[in-house]
């Protein structure tokens, strides 16, 4: 468990690590598809919308997590360690979350909501009955929400990194 946990911080430092430091110079992007980023103005080459500028948001997101950070993510360090999400939608009536979206830690449930194409929420979910195909969320996460499905487990290591760090000063 331990060497586990110190080998997923490597990690992380080395994929992520970086980001945290560096300045963006910048960067325009397809509404559509966010993946999709370039160092100047045009026309996404999938759907050929005009790309819009990105608008650094200094504004710092509050994590609703204790011990959890928002973080920001570039979209090219996403696609390094997997990140996939899902809209979030409901079947007869409920949610149902994939179990390989949840960091269980035990105490508590958490998944990661995308609120724009670089910013990743932790939110901590209510889970009800065990479907198959996964938890039925009863809170925590709404209908329409981008949340994370694959490459979580990352997100998760930074955003509690991220956290004890802005707590230690
Ligand atoms: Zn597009």
């Amino acid at each position: 468990m331990k060497i586990k946990n110190i080998i997923l911080i490597i990690i992380t430092v080395l994929v992520l690590g970086v980001s945290v430091s560096q300045g963006h110079s910048d960067i325009w992007y397809c509404p559509m598809h966010p993946n999709y980023t370039s160092d100047r103005p045009g026309q996404c080459p999938i759907c050929g919308m005009d790309l819009v500028k990105k608008i650094e948001a200094p504004a710092q997101q509050k994590s609703t997590v204790e011990g959890y950070a928002v973080i920001s993510v570039q979209a090219s360090k996403q696609e390094l360690i997997g990140v996939r999400t899902t809209i979030v939608t409901k079947n007869k009536g409920a949610i149902i979350v994939p179990r390989d979206a949840v960091m269980d830690t035990g105490a508590r449930k958490i998944v990661f909501v995308q609120k724009d194409e670089e910013t990743f929420e932790p939110r901590e979910i209510q889970t009800g009955r065990e479907a198959d195909n996964g938890y039925e969320v009863i809170s925590g996460l709404k209908e329409g929400e981008h949340m994370v499905v694959s490459g979580n487990f990352l997100l998760d290591s930074q955003s509690r990194m991220q956290a004890s760090l802005e707590q230690g000063g």
